[in-house]
Parts: C-alpha cells; structure tokens; sequence
C-alpha cells in the first residue's frame, strides 16, 4: 500500500513552515521537504566562537543560475552607484542579481532581522487608488486578523500607534528601545518634519511563550544563537513537530511534480538521502521562495500541462520584484555606541504612500541600521580599520561605534518582464537552471534618487557625515524577492486565487513570497508571506475535512 499524505509541503521558510504549523495543529498528516539542513542554534551559531561574527552559515553565494544580465543604464544611473567618499567606486553597468537566502528549516527567516510589518490598506488596491501595479484578490480587512495571528506566534514587539499603518491592538509586546543612532536622527527626522518611529519586531523585549527576552548580541543575520528570534524554525516548526503529525525531510530537494489523468497534482519526486523517491500527498503546497517556486514549476512541465504546471497563462515567473534601496553610510562627530542593539531598531514611514511621492511609481520608508551591515563586533570593524599598533588603536578608540547608515526602501513596482524563466543550462541534478531577468525602469531610478536625496536631507539634519552611498544599481543583492507566482481573481491574469489555489490545478498550492501582488510601501515582507500562509493552511484544512482534498 502506498502511503499518502494529507499534504506535501515543499520549502519550510515563511511560507511553507507556517503552513505546516496550521495544517499539522489541524490534525493533518503532512510531509515537509526542505533541501537544506536543520540548524541548532546553540551548536551551529555559537557565540563564544572566535570569529562568530565572520560566519556565514547559509548557502548565500549566487548560484550561477540565478543570472541577470547586466543592464547598461547611461549617464543617468552614474548619480546613483556606490560612492566612498564622494567618489564613484563601480562603473555602470547594474551587476547581475544577488539573490540572498537561506536554505534550512526555516528557510530565510533563519538569517532575516525579523521586521514584521503590515503592509497598509492601500498596498492591497494600488490600481485603483493610484493607477500602479495591481490590486490584490483580498483586501486589507480580510488579512488583518490572519496579520494579527501571525504577530502573536511569531511574538512581535512594537508599538501600535503609528499614524502611517493602518489602527491596530497592541502588540503582543512593548516595542524596543531606540539605540543611540536611531535616537540622534530622530531628532533630525522632527526637524525635517518626519516622525521616527521604533521598528516593529519579531523578537521577544520580554520571556515570551517559552523564548527568552532578546540579549541585543546583534546577531540576527547569522543564526539567533539564543533562540529568541521569531523565526520559522522556532515558532512554526517546532510546535509542529511537537503533535506528532509532521514528518521532516532534510536535504530532501524536490524536483518534480506529477499529476494524475484527472489534472490533479499526486506525487512530489524528490532527491534525498534514499537517492529519488516519489511520494504521494491529497494535496500538494509549494513554497521554495520566488525563484525555486516557478522553477520547480516550469520543470514538472506535462503533457497535460507542456509550458509548465499551473502555467496555462503563461505567468508562472513573470512579475518578478525585488526592493529598490539606497544605503547612506554616516559618521557621528563622536561614537554613539552604534554597535549595540538591534540591527534596524526604527523606520520613518512619512513616504509611504505614493500620494506623498506622486511623481514616483510606489511608496518608500526610510530607516537607521546601527552599525553598517556587516560591522556587528570589533573585530570586524578593526578589519576596516587603517594602520598598525598605536595608529590602529588611535583609529578604533575614535571611529568604533561611530559609524551608522541611513537607508531607504521602497517596493520595486511589478512588470510583467521581470521574470524567472527556465535556463538551457543544467545543475549537477541534472534539472534547468533558473534564469532571471531584472530590468530597472524609470520611475524605479525616480524613486532611487528621491529615496537618495532624502537620505541625505536626513543625515544633514542629524549632523552628521555622508561617509559612503550604496544602492541597488549596482550592489544588487535582492533580499526581499517576490511575485513570480501571483494571486489575482482573474485566472488570465494571475496564477493563484486568494486562498493560494492554483486557478489549473485545484489539489496544487502555493504559499511563499511567490503569491505577493504588490511589496508594500517599504514594509519587509514576512509578516506578510506568514499572513497569507495562514489563510491559506485554513482553506487548504477545510478543504481536506470537507473530503474534498483533490
Ligand atoms: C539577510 C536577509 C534579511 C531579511 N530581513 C527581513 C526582515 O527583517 N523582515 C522581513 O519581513 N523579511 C526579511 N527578509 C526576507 C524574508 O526572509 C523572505 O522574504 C522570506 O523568508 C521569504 O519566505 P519564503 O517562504 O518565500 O521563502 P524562504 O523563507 O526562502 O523559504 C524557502 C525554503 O524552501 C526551500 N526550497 C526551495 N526549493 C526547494 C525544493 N525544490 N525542494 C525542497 N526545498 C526547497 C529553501 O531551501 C528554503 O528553505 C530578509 C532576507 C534576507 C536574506
């Protein structure tokens, strides 16, 4: 007899933990593949390790199947790539895209610095308020008490009276204090007429559902070594595992998805210790993020389906987006300790929304990441740091601690052309590499200088030094990709419904980054991602019970 399971959920990061938490909470029988590994906070991120902050445990390099051509942008773009001290440090081109992640249980969560926003009401109808992108299948209203569940598992502390986000409850915890840095440009911000607002966060201020308080080591981006970090392993996986219904597969990569003569998705072959297997689940959910999403997608092409599953409109990796930021590394006339704290403890949403920025496509927010990314300790600081011996200790004693970055974020708007496509190479399981085409157009360079320009209005207010700028024209590591799968009510115009359905296959779903319409207005998108999989693990339940599961 064949086992079959209630469900297959390929991918266990924002989207396809969540979902297994909800499914598995539900009594469901479910199956999680993941093709990366599992992480133990305490062995794999330890602290007390020299070195710790020079770690990168994450499969983080750009696989070459993840290229972008170069886009030659002309003389334009030269007012906007990176710059050390006023001068220009890249040449045009825009270098090929970054895509950084982690593969593990967990999925990116592991190394994300856990900001959990609420898009706006009006990211969810940009077409009808503004004329941009598209309006979502679902508004605001219905995602909001999934947005409000979402906050209680994963333990977000903020504060709730923000004027640019819509009126809430409380958080479930207080929100974090402002570090140094933050507290020096809030006063510039109110001098420019701008509010700074603490971030809202996915890790605890205080001992919350069996997680200890945050201990600000600043080490988010590597691996929460102390386990307080909401992330997808902590909140959804383990509780999960905990009911006994959920079976686990590490370093168990999915390569193909078959479907019966009936059109329905049966069976996930995948690549594991065992060598290939097939198993076969009542219903199928795909959530690999938005690159290995479509690509998977396009690969269990069928005769039933020859351009690719759920890929009858052809729109399986179109729409791809990414966020356009800009980096404005400052230098306070004296150290303000900008390596304690949280990573990016505060954010100013004044632009948030396109009225404010008419002549742009999309909102912005602007932020303070303490220390520049990357510099989270001495020792890494002293790497930048010039001279020998007393000259050294000169240069660390007056700059440690002095150096912060004000960045700016704003949603890339979603073009059709944007898109992940099959490449004609293979990867050495023989399977068609992703190839990505990313393009920036106009309005995207609009909103890069209007998001530079007022980086710097920023930092003149606060006083302090414009020391270097960095944005996505030319450092393009895209953390927050999405789209490639979108939801939409009209089955010509979108790939899933909003219950994560595919509108070609009723038993196949998807529940990742992949299904976003719009990013936001600078908001970070997990919160978002672990709504949407929330509401989606409700149908795809009720769906099982009522038996009808295919
Ligand atoms: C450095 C960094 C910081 C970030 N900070 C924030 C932040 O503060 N706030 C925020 O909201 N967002 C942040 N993000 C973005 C956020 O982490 C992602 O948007 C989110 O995790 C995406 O969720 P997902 O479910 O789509 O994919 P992921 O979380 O990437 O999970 C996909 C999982 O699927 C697995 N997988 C893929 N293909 C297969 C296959 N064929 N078979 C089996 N397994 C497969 C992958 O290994 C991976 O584990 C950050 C990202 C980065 C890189």
């Amino acid at each position: 007899m064949k086992e079959v399971y209630d469900a297959i959920i390929i991918g266990s990061g924002a989207g396809g933990g969540t979902v297994a938490y909800r499914l598995t909470r539900a009594g469901m029988k479910v199956l999680l593949l993941e093709q990366g590994r599992r992480y133990d906070p305490l062995e794999d991120f330890p602290l007390g390790q020299n070195n710790w902050e020079r770690w990168d445990h994450f499969d983080t390099q750009n696989p070459d199947s993840y290229v972008s051509p170069p886009q030659y942008l002309g003389k334009r773009a030269m007012g906007l790539v990176s710059t050390l001290h006023g001068s220009p440090v890249v040449q045009n081109p825009r270098l090929a895209l970054n895509y950084v992640r982690a593969s593990g249980l967990g999925g990116t969560t592991l190394r994300y610095q856990a900001e959990a926003h609420r898009f706006p009401e009006h990211a969810f109808t940009m077409k009808s308020l503004f004329g941009i992108a598209d309006d979502w299948p679902l508004s605001y209203q219905e995602l909001a008490p999934y947005y409000a569940q979402a906050e209680q598992l994963l333990g977000v502390a903020g504060d709730h009276r923000n004027p640019f986000k819509p009126a809430r409850e409380p958080f479930p915890m207080p929100a974090h204090p402002l570090g140094c840095p933050s507290q020096h440009i809030a006063a510039g911000a109110a001098r420019l007429g701008l509010t700074l607002s603490s971030n809202s966060l996915a890790i605890p201020t205080r001992p919350y559902r069996g997680r200890p308080a945050c201990i600000y080591c600043r080490g988010c981006g590597h691996g929460c070594p102390v386990g307080d970090k909401g992330s997808i392993d902590v909140v959804m996986i383990a509780p999960a595992e905990a009911t006994g219904k959920l079976t686990i597969k590490t370093g168990a990569r999915a390569l193909r998805i078959e479907v019966n003569r009936q059109g329905l998705a049966e069976a996930v072959i995948w690549k594991g210790e065992g060598g290939i297997q097939r198993t076969y689940g009542r219903t199928i959910v795909v959530a690999g993020g938005a690159i290995e999403t479509p690509r998977l997608l396009l690969n269990s092409a069928s005769r039933s389906f020859p351009h690719g599953l759920a890929n009858t409109n052809g729109l399986v990796g179109a729409y791809l987006m990414t966020h356009l930021s800009v980096v404005l590394v400052v230098l306070f006339d004296e150290p303000v300790k900008s390596y304690q704290g949280l990573p990016i403890d505060s954010r100013i949403w004044d632009f948030s929304s396109p009225e404010r920025v008419r002549e742009q496509g999309g909102g912005f927010a602007l932020g303070v990441m303490g220390s520049p990314e990357g510099i989270v300790s001495p020792a890494m600081f002293a790497l930048t740091a010039p001279g020998w011996g007393r000259k050294h200790k000169a240069y660390m004693k007056q700059y440690y601690g002095a150096h912060s970055s004000i960045f700016g974020v704003a949603e890339e708007i979603p073009k059709k052309e944007n898109r992940v496509r099959l490449s004609e190479t293979k990867d050495t399981d023989g399977v068609p590499k992703a190839q990505v085409s990313l393009a920036l157009r106009d309005g995207d360079l609009k909103l890069l200088e209007l998001m530079r320009d007022r980086c710097r209005e920023l930092a003149r207010a606060s006083g302090v030094q414009e020391i270097a700028l960095y944005t996505s024209i030319d450092s393009m590591g895209a953390t927050h990709v999405a789209g490639t799968a979108r939801m939409g009510r009209d089955a010509r115009d979108s790939v899933v419904n909003a219950s994560g359905q595919t509108h070609d296959v009723p038993n196949l779903f998807i529940a990742d980054s992949s299904v976003l319409v719009t990013q936001g207005c600078g908001d970070s998108p997990s919160l978002t991602i672990t709504a949407l999989a929330l509401k989606i693990a409700d149908h795809i339940v009720a769906k099982l019970k009522s038996g009808n599961g295919k």
